[in-house]
C-alpha cells in the first residue's frame, strides 16, 4: 500500500503516547503519578451531566445542523458578550468535536505549498504537524524563558513575509503556561494593519484558566480584524469536559460556509445530547470554575516552589493554564533524559520539552492537573533521584 505523501508529514501529540505508557505501567501494578496529561482532574459538574441525561431521555438522538444547534450557537454568542463585551453573531460560530478540529480545518482552508505559517515554539504540537500536513512552511516564533515565554509584537511582525498566510497565537499557552500581556496583543493587532492578507488563529482554549485576578486578553476584543480572525475555544479545559469532545470556534463571515462544508465532510455534527449539555455549562453558575481555579492556584504555588527548590531546576511562575515548563539542564540531564528518569525511577510521568518543538531540549512539561497530595509526593520522589 502506498500511503500519501501528505500523511508522511503528519506529526503527533506525544502527551497521548506518555498517557498510554503510564497506563500500561499502572496495569502492570506500578505506582505512577501522571503529571503528563493536559486535562483537568475534576469531574464534569453534575448539572451538565444531568442536562445530557435528560436530553437523551427526551429523544435527542439524531443528527443536528452541521455547524451546531442554533440555541447553542446563540448561547456561545451570549457567553462571548458576557465575558468580553464582544458582539459575535451566532451565524459565525461553529460547534466542533473538541477544539482540535478548528486547527485541522484552519489548515485545510488556508495551508498550502508556497505559503508560510507562523506558529509558537514551544507550542501545542498539532500546529506544526498540521502546517506540515497542509504543505505550507512552518515558521517558528520562538518563545524564550528569559521573556517568561511571552513574545513582543514587533518580533512577531518581523517574521511576516509576502507569502505569510497565517499567524497562530496560543494564550494562555501550552506547554509553558505563559499569559501573553494584553498590551502585546493590542500592539500585534495594530501592527497587522500593514498586512491585511495575514490571518490569525487565536487558540484560547485555556481562556478560563487565568491567575492573579487578570482578565483574558482575547482577540475577540478587536472587531477590526474579524474578517481574518479565527478563535478556538471550547468546553474541554474550562468545564473539565475533555472526553465529551466539545469545542466552539468563531470564523470570518467569508469562511463559515466553507468550514461548515469541512464539518459535513468529516463528522456531520457534534452529538445532539452533548450540545444540550454544552449549553447548560455556559448558562450555569461559574462556581465550578472558581473552585477549580482556587485549587489550581494552590497547586501552581506548590509545584513552582517545589521545582525551584530542586538542585539544577529553574521554573518560571506561569500566568495561566495548568502547566509549568522548567529548565532542567543544570541537573546534568536534558529534558528527554530527565523525563525518562522520572518515569523509570520515580514513577512520575511528565513530557519532554522536545514534544513541543525541536529547540526545547533543556525543558520538560509538568501538568499540575493532579491532586495536591500527588504533586507533593511526585516532588519528593523526584528530589530523591536527582
Ligand atoms: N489547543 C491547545 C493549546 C491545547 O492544549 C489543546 C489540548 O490539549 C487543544 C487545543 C485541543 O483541545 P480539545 O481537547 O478540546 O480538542
Amino acid at each position: 500500500m502506498k500511503i500519501s505523501k501528505s500523511y508522511s508529514r503528519l506529526g503527533t501529540e506525544s502527551a497521548f503516547v506518555i498517557l498510554s505508557k503510564a497506563q500500561k505501567l499502572v496495569s502492570e501494578g506500578k505506582e505512577i503519578i501522571n503529571l503528563g496529561i493536559g486535562q483537568p482532574d475534576f469531574k464534569t459538574p453534575d448539572h451538565i451531566i444531568s442536562a445530557c441525561k435528560k436530553a437523551l431521555d427526551d429523544g435527542h438522538h439524531g443528527y443536528t445542523e452541521p455547524n451546531g444547534v442554533l440555541e447553542l450557537r446563540k448561547g456561545v454568542s451570549r457567553y462571548i458578550h458576557k465575558h468580553y463585551k464582544a458582539q459575535v453573531n451566532a451565524s459565525r460560530i461553529l460547534i466542533t468535536p473538541g477544539g482540535k478540529p478548528t486547527i485541522f480545518f484552519t489548515m485545510m482552508l488556508l495551508g498550502e505549498p508556497g505559503y508560510e505559517i507562523i506558529y509558537p515554539e514551544p507550542g501545542f504540537p498539532i500546529y506544526e504537524s498540521m502546517i506540515n500536513y497542509s504543505g505550507a512552511k512552518p515558521v517558528p516564533m520562538f518563545l524564550k524563558e528569559q521573556n517568561d515565554f511571552s513574545f513582543k509584537a514587533d518580533e512577531v511582525l518581523k517574521l511576516i513575509k509576502k507569502n505569510t498566510k497565517l499567524i497562530i497565537i496560543n494564550n494562555p499557552q501550552n506547554p509553558t503556561g505563559a499569559l501573553i500581556d494584553e498590551n502585546e496583543i493590542k500592539k500585534l493587532v495594530q501592527g497587522l494593519k500593514k498586512y491585511p492578507d495575514v490571518c490569525i488563529l487565536s487558540d484560547e482554549i485555556y481562556s478560563r484558566q487565568i491567575y492573579d485576578g487578570k482578565k483574558m486578553p482575547t482577540f475577540l476584543n478587536y472587531p477590526e480584524i474579524y474578517e481574518r480572525l479565527i478563535v478556538l475555544d471550547g468546553w474541554s479545559k474550562s468545564y473539565a469536559m475533555t472526553g465529551w469532545r466539545l469545542g466552539w470556534s468563531v470564523w470570518p463571515d467569508k469562511l463559515i460556509e466553507k468550514v461548515t462544508r469541512l464539518a459535513i465532510n468529516s463528522y456531520s455534527c457534534v452529538p445532539a445530547a452533548n450540545q444540550i449539555a454544552a449549553l447548560a455549562a455556559l448558562e450555569g453558575s461559574d462556581e465550578f470554575i472558581n473552585n477549580m481555579m482556587n485549587e489550581f492556584s494552590k497547586r501552581r504555588k506548590l509545584i513552582v516552589n517545589g521545582l525551584n527548590n530542586l538542585k539544577g531546576i529553574k521554573c518560571n511562575n506561569p500566568g495561566g493554564a495548568f502547566y509549568v515548563f522548567p529548565n532542567v539542564i543544570n541537573s546534568g540531564l536534558n529534558g528527554e533524559q530527565f523525563s525518562q528518569k522520572c518515569l523509570d525511577e520515580a514513577g512520575v510521568a511528565i513530557v519532554p520539552g522536545t514534544s513541543f518543538g525541536k529547540s526545547c531540549v533543556n525543558y520538560v512539561r509538568f501538568s499540575y492537573a493532579n491532586s495536591y497530595e500527588n504533586i507533593e509526593k511526585a516532588l519528593e520522589k523526584i528530589a530523591k533521584i536527582i
